[in-house]
């Protein structure tokens, strides 16, 4: 339910566990075992005596959400920028310029100076325009 909330956390910095197979259960075990607080919208798994550590999600847009958790839980503040996989929540790498060069689009390599990869899937990440708009999408979003 709340994935690009995920993708968009993890882009900032952030450790999130997500993962949609799961169900209340392991995620409430999950939260006990790591000491993660539950993000969630489901009202269901709010009611359960073992997941007094959670939040609920109050918007139903992207940006209100983050919102929501920034001030919520981190006092605004975010741990770094482009320092984790969207996708795998592993910590990017930095690269050599060159490593990228057959890995993005030519025009991308050209303006681009810093590069950094996901040991994980491989992914290549770089500061650009997309990805900011993806971490601090529009409202409309
Ligand atoms: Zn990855």
């Amino acid at each position: 339910m709340l994935g690009k909330l995920a993708k968009r956390m993890r882009l900032l910095g952030f450790d999130v566990l997500y993962h949609r197979t799961l169900d209340d259960n392991e995620i409430i075990r999950l939260s006990l075992e790591q000491r993660r607080v539950i993000l969630t919208r489901d009202t269901a798994i709010t009611e359960r005596p073992l997941a007094t550590n959670h939040l609920f999600i109050t918007g139903n847009l992207v940006k209100a959400q983050l919102d929501q958790v920034l001030l919520t839980l981190h006092g605004n503040t975010v741990p770094g920028f482009l320092t984790r996989c969207s996708l795998c929540n592993e910590a990017l790498i930095p690269i050599a310029r060159e490593e990228a060069k057959d890995l993005v689009p030519p025009y991308v390599y050209d303006k681009q100076e810093s590069f950094l990869r996901c040991e994980q899937c491989k992914r290549i990440y770089w500061v650009g325009t997309h990805v900011k708009r993806m971490a601090f999408p529009a409202e409309k979003q």
